[in-house]
């Protein structure tokens, strides 16, 4: 093409035409799913998979495993359906998770750097709202999410605070290809992970009590502090006024000029 036919009229119509056309071609991209859940629904990579089986894909839909030589191993749709490559490692993150049943967290929190967990529940709702996963230490709850385009917001943030429950959002490794990966984010590293909300824990409540009654107390003495120092000053004037009536003098400064002859 010329570069002056760009600004002919005709040209653009032209292109827009291809360019409409080609948005309507079926598009042959191939997903290399690196996840698939076998007959037990365990969660499977290429690593443990083999070509023979037939899998489950995140979406519900039969896989197969292929590659290996030219092509890096991956699971791909025996039948025409497409799915996202993002929800299937969306949900090996719940299934690693759920399986392990521990978070890293990316600071400590009651004195801990990780959060073991008695048991994990996946999508389970709690207050309004359905959490990817609620892990319990004894009856209480800590919410784990895990984000991957849609990243927590002012409204979900507040429902959180609301229920004032322990909240951890992970940020999902797009990259990640494998079981071990998901797992070493989980409970190696300390990145991509935020705390959304921590409410208040054992210590700092007994803490928060504390300064509240130390807060009163300095109060309460400056209280008194003030009121002594109100009677000091009275008292202090009532002094001065026996002092003007038996001396003559006006102010203190004649006073002290008074000299004591008798
Ligand atoms: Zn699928």
């Amino acid at each position: 093409m010329n570069p002056s036919d760009i600004l002919n009229p005709a040209t653009l119509v032209g292109l827009r035409e291809k360019f409409e056309k080609d948005k309507l071609k079926p598009k042959k991209k191939i997903l290399k799913i690196p996840f698939a859940y076998n007959a037990n629904n365990q969660l499977i990579d290429v690593s443990t998979a083999n070509k023979q089986d037939q899998y489950k894909c995140s979406c519900g839909e039969p896989v197969k495993l292929r590659g290996g030589e030219k092509v890096i191993s991956h699971f791909y749709h025996i039948g025409e359906k497409v799915c996202s490559l993002e929800s299937a490692i969306h949900k090996a993150y719940k299934a690693v998770f759920a399986d392990i049943k521990k978070i890293k967290l990316p600071y400590f929190i009651n004195e801990t750097p990780l959060f073991e967990f008695d048991r994990v529940e996946l999508e389970k709702k709690v207050g309004d709202f359905i959490p990817d996963a609620i892990g319990y230490m004894g009856d209480k709850q800590y919410l784990v999410e895990f984000a991957k385009t849609s990243f927590i917001g002012e409204r979900k943030k507040a429902k959180i605070k609301k229920i004032n429950l322990f909240c951890i959002e992970v940020t999902i490794d797009k990259s990640a290809t494998t079981i071990e990966e998901i797992k070493n984010h989980l409970v190696k590293d300390v990145i991509y992970k935020d705390i959304i909300n921590a409410p208040m824990y054992s210590e700092m409540e007994k803490l928060a009590v504390a300064f509240t009654n130390t807060m009163e107390e300095l109060s309460l003495d400056n209280t008194i502090l003030s009121r002594r120092n109100d009677k000091l000053e009275s008292d202090n004037m009532t002094l001065l006024d026996v002092l003007k009536g038996y001396t003559g003098c006006e102010t203190v400064e004649e006073m002290k000029a008074l000299k004591c002859d008798s």
